[in-house]
């Protein structure tokens, strides 16, 4: 049987609190939700956390990006403990400074900019993922 078509994981920070945290979050679902929706998977990071076997078996099996809101740093560090092919990772901020038109604001919820940014931030880690999936293919 063909094994099953493999998926880019991604992992972002619960960042409560923090406005880059929030950031993180919200493009880690617009990728998912709709970048890239068959083929990616997200996985909920205190699932990883405690040691979660199915959770832990994604991150192995597949390659992994990870965002985090801050330099703490705290998927990236989850996943590296669980043993996780991590093949990209990507710190919030740098989504502003690439786009310093977009400035984000609020924590529970994204300023308009800010969920503009997090939409344009996943188009572009789109094309990671495209890069991350043909290569799982070869
Ligand atoms: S990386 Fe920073 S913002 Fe994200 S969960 Fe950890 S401490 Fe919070």
């Amino acid at each position: 049987m063909k094994e099953k078509r493999k998926k880019v994981v991604v992992l972002a920070c619960s960042g409560i609190g923090k406005v880059y945290g929030a950031l993180a979050r919200e493009t880690a679902y617009e990728l998912v939700e709709k970048v890239r929706p068959k083929i990616t998977k997200l996985i909920c990071l205190p699932l990883l956390v405690i040691g979660d076997p199915e959770a832990r078996r994604m991150v192995t099996a597949n390659p992994v990006i990870t965002i985090d809101g801050c330099p703490k740093s705290c998927a990236h560090k989850s996943a590296e403990s669980q043993g996780a092919r991590i093949a990209r990772s990507y710190q919030a901020i740098n989504f502003y400074k690439a786009h310093k038109e977009l400035k984000p604001e609020g924590i529970a919820e994204l300023n308009d900019l800010g969920q503009r940014l997090a939409e344009v931030s996943a188009i572009e880690l789109g094309g990671i993922v495209d890069v991350l999936v043909a290569e799982e293919e070869d």
